[in-house]
């Protein structure tokens, strides 16, 4: 039996998590589950789960959380990142998923590799910030980040049986977003309602705004680069509409490796939990004589510049990828207020990006504040722009 902590667990990730779990009883426990306020959910799910402890974001959701669970089962309640940090080093845990969105998922993230968790690492932002640290501390304390994006998960699964120093080159695969065939003069008239209709995947707001202006795949270039320990040179994006080949391994003999399936995050969630064995989960398989062809095709960098963003941060390193994903997070929140148009994600990032001043070889204090100082600049900007 292996306990689990899940952070996050009222999210698209989190709620798919649990739906694997609930498939296998007998394989997993819940020791604590997290969430930011979506109080009435996480109620149903210590009804179901019977986690030890949970902890909320502020003391408000707390209380409102006690009141919901009186006279029922009821697990000690925390809150605030004091609590997310207790959550992820819970003594009887043995697993931690970290499914927050954004950078606030850092903090837990490394928590639990302080503690010595297995990390099943969902929260790529936590890798795009403070890549370096985040590895080195799981060397140091002997804990294995099992990726759960799909595509690294993916890349991970490609690598079972070969060595690292014989992977070549990685392919990237992305969906290519909503927008895939949109041309850029209409870029200003998209709307929120629309950039969260994602064609192949059902996830989050924020990572389906991040797919759809390729904010994602630049932030999983920056995750593969510090994962897999290789250049971003090694890496290729290549848009696959059909989401079924999750990406794919070059090695040094010219032989190349993919990972193919059903575009259902359960999947790699599912692979994280039971690695290295597999578990069954009711998953069918692609349907591929129904399928009237796979592609590939080049990402058009001049309608979404955000993989160019992504290959500046990985080429001069420091804290410029977490100034990136600062700015979008800004960015991505004001334009689903409608209080930015969609082109101006990329103008902001660009940007802020630009009038930073870079530290090399930051310590942790140093990343959070140039994601201090890139959060404000947004802020700042996004006042000055005319929606
Ligand atoms: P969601 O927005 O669906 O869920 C986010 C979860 O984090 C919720 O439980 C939410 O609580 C909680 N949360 C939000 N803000 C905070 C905060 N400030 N402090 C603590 N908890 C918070 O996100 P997803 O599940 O889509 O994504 C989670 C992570 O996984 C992201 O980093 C994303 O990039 C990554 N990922 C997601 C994929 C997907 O298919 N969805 C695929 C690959 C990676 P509440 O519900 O109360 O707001
Ligand atoms: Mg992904």
């Amino acid at each position: 039996m292996k306990s689990l902590t899940i952070l996050g667990a009222t999210g698209s990730i989190g709620t798919s998590a649990l739906r694997v779990v609930g498939m296998h009883p007998d394989k997993f426990s819940i020791k604590c589950l997290t969430c930011a306020s979506n109080i009435d959910l996480l109620a149903a799910q210590i009804k179901q789960f019977k986690p030890a402890m949970v902890a909320v974001l502020d003391e408000q959701g707390a209380d409102r959380l006690a009141k919901m669970l009186s006279g029922r089962f009821c697990p000690e309640i925390l809150w605030g990142e004091s609590g997310f940090i207790a959550a992820a080093q819970w003594a009887d845990s043995d697993m931690v998923l970290a499914a927050m969105v954004g950078a606030a998922g850092l903090a837990p993230a490394l928590a639990a590799i302080d503690a010595g968790k297995q990390l099943a690492l969902a929260n790529k932002e936590t890798l795009v910030m403070a890549g370096d640290i985040v590895m080195a501390r799981a060397r140091e304390k002997g804990v294995d980040i099992l990726p759960v994006d799909s595509e690294h998960c993916a890349i991970f699964q490609c690598l079972q049986g070969n060595r690292n120093r014989d992977l070549k080159k990685i392919f990237l695969t992305a969906s290519g977003g909503p927008f895939r065939n949109l041309s850029h003069d209409r870029f200003k008239l998209i709307t929120p309602a629309q950039a969260l209709d994602h064609p192949t995947w059902n996830m989050g707001a924020k990572i389906s705004i991040d797919s759809a202006t390729l904010m994602n795949k630049a932030l999983e270039v920056i995750e593969a680069v510090r994962l897999f320990d290789v250049s971003v040179e090694q890496i290729q994006v290549l848009i696959h509409p059909q989401s079924i080949v999750h990406s794919m391994v070059g090695f040094k003999d010219g032989g190349v490796m993919a990972q193919l399936g059903e575009p259902d995050m359960m999947h790699a969630i599912a692979y994280a939990f039971s690695y290295p064995e597999r578990m069954d989960i009711n998953l069918n398989f692609p349907d591929f004589s129904a399928m009237e062809g796979l592609t590939f095709d080049a990402p058009d960098t001049n309608r979404f510049p955000s993989l160019g963003f992504a290959c500046e941060a990985c080429r001069r390193g420091g804290t410029l990828p977490a100034v990136m994903n600062a700015a979008n997070e800004i960015a991505v929140d004001a334009f689903l207020k409608e209080r930015i148009g969609f082109p101006d994600i990329f103008t902001l990032v660009r940007e802020i990006m630009g009038a930073h001043t870079c530290i090399d070889n930051p310590e942790l204090s140093g990343i959070i504040e140039a994601d201090r100082w890139a959060r404000e600049k947004a802020q700042f900007l996004i006042q000055n722009l005319s929606v």
